[in-house]
């Protein structure tokens, strides 16, 4: 393997490893760049064509369009993003890891722009790293799935990292207000 080089970095996916959609693997060839580069994306990809991609792309081939170039691939969908320019849709579809969540995954955003994605959570996650993310997300199931505060609460209880539902969570570049939003039951 060679030595691995820093990571490239993603304005709508600040921490890839952290949420676990790149992971170091010392033997996998990119299909991308051909080469062993020390890190492999694991996250969901798209492609018009019969492409076999997954767990075979490095970081570096997504970051600078190359893969998406090559292999007409997209990594996330923006589809109910409102407000944002056309080159941010393309950065967070053509250039940006996606994150693999138990439903259609959609990305957030706010102030005229993408958000940064944080996460996977269920509630210990929500409650141990992202605190300030709780309250949105409980007035998020009361809104949007139409829940008293208890059932909220209830739903809240029951949300999983690994199971399901789970809750996804961003953060806006620019107000830094956290945003999420929940499988549907
Ligand atoms: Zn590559
Ligand atoms: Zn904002």
């Amino acid at each position: 393997m060679e030595n691995p080089e820093p990571l490239p970095a993603f304005r709508y996916h600040p921490d890839p490893v952290g949420t676990g959609a790149i992971v170091a693997n010392p033997d996998q060839p990119c299909l991308g760049c051909s080469r062993i580069r020390g890190y492999i994306y694991m996250g969901p990809v798209s492609t018009e064509k019969n492409f076999i991609l997954d767990e075979h792309l490095c970081p570096w081939c997504i970051a600078d369009g190359s893969a998406a170039k090559r292999f007409s691939a997209t990594f996330n969908d923006t589809g109910v993003a409102e407000g944002i320019p056309d080159a941010v849709r393309a950065e967070i579809e053509q250039r940006t890891p996606g994150y693999t969540g138990w439903q259609q995954e959609r990305w957030m955003a706010c102030c005229g722009d993408g958000a940064e994605f944080l996460g996977v959570a269920g509630k210990r996650e929500l409650e141990r790293d992202f605190q300030e993310a709780v309250a949105v997300v409980k007035k998020h199931l009361r809104d949007e799935f139409d829940l008293s505060k208890a059932d909220a609460e209830d739903f809240f209880d029951g949300l999983s990292k690994d199971g399901e539902p789970s809750a996804y969570v961003f953060r806006c570049l620019h107000c830094k207000k956290y945003l999420a939003y929940v499988d549907e039951a």
